[in-house]
């Protein structure tokens, strides 16, 4: 069998093992006459997977016991309404800091609950980096600050989180896991499953235990925080096929050896295709300043969109997949998460380099 070399921004690409374990374990799950998905969510099988999973998530995240894990559904775009449910009272203000398309989208979902402030934004510089503390407008008295560790579209990244006295919320659908992170430093962080985690299904958030239980959604039980923090994630039924997923993506994740092993590879992969551009002579034209570059997913131009078009044509002919921009800025994208081997991101470095080449 050959496997794809998917570069897709999400779903994305699984590690091979764990889609073949997953397979073995498909119709009958230890030994049970059953797949996982068949058996009750308050069943002793399905509770192991449950437990084992956030206990996995827990030591590669280094978790403290301030904070909790939770698996919701919903995606990341339900949690850009559940924060401001739970965290914008009335009286208060919410900063958000504007890093792409994904940032204004958890913006604006908190401008319908209650009073919101732009702290800082990099927008007419179309996103192409990450703004600097310098640049930040005053952040004080804000119940929190909303970021975007990686975006997605535009292939721009937060590599050191800012310091600020408000309790910091972050979007981390496509890139946590990628790399060591002092969660300490975050009230509450998200990401949906389904870049470096797992299959789409489950959202994964981490949330800051005494600050959570002080606040409260009176709307809607549901959109509680508090009430998946009392009952486990099991106030209803959970997407048990995506949790036993995770849980497998996890195992794998232990044995790239964590998060330290996990950062030094996608490093290694981002600076294959950032040396690949740079060193074009200008024939591929990165979007991300220097500094703020994505080592999930990198983005790029050719000289004009004739060649782009020709470039991912000649590249999907080569079995390349998904290196077309997000729809709503065209270009180049190539997501690198964990999954994709670096096997896979040397082929697309030499395929550039060719195509470079071919086209003096
Ligand atoms: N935030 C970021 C940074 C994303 O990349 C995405 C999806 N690409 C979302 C939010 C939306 O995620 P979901 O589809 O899980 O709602």
């Amino acid at each position: 069998m050959v496997r794809a070399l998917n570069f897709s921004a999400g779903p994305a690409a699984l590690p091979l093992p764990v889609l073949e374990r997953a397979q073995q374990e498909f119709v009958n799950f230890k030994g049970t006459g059953m797949s996982i998905m068949e058996m009750s969510h308050r069943g002793k099988h399905y509770d192991a997977v449950h437990s084992e999973a956030k206990q996995r998530l827990k030591q590669l995240m280094n978790v403290p016991d301030t904070h909790e894990i939770l698996f919701l559904q919903g995606g990341a775009s339900m949690q850009f309404s559940m924060v401001p449910l739970n965290f914008l009272k009335e009286g208060s203000t919410a900063g958000y800091i504007l890093t792409g398309s994904w940032s204004e989208k958890a913006l604006q979902e908190a401008e319908r609950i209650g009073k919101t402030f732009i702290v800082a934004s990099s927008k007419e510089s179309k996103y192409r980096s990450i703004p600097s503390k310098s640049d930040w407008k005053d952040d004080s008295g804000l119940s929190y600050l909303h970021i975007t560790s990686n975006n997605t579209i535009y292939g721009t990244q937060w590599h050191e989180f800012p310091e600020t006295n408000a309790p910091l919320v972050a979007d981390m659908s496509s890139d946590i896991l990628s790399r060591p992170l002092d969660i300490s430093k975050f009230a509450l962080l998200y990401a949906g499953a389904q870049k470096n985690l797992g299959p789409s299904g489950v959202t994964v958030v981490i949330a800051h235990k005494e600050w959570t239980a002080s606040h409260s959604n009176s709307l809607s039980k549901f959109l509680d925080y508090n009430t998946h923090l009392k009952t486990d994630s099991l106030y209803n039924t959970p997407p048990t096929f995506s949790i036993y997923m995770l849980g497998l993506v996890l195992e794998w994740a232990e044995e790239q050896g964590g998060t330290d092993g996990l950062a030094t590879l996608n490093k290694e992969k981002a600076e294959l295709l950032y040396d690949c551009i740079e060193n074009s002579g200008g024939f591929y034209r990165g979007h991300a300043e220097k500094g703020s570059e994505s080592h999930m997913n990198v983005t790029f131009n050719l000289p004009d969109q004739e060649l782009e078009k020709d470039f991912l044509g000649k590249a999907a002919n080569e079995g390349f997949i998904g290196l077309n921009g997000h729809r709503s800025i065209g270009g180049c994208r190539a997501s690198i998460y964990n999954a994709v081997p670096l096997e896979a991101v040397e082929k697309l470095a030499d395929f550039m380099k060719v195509y470079r080449k071919n086209h003096p």
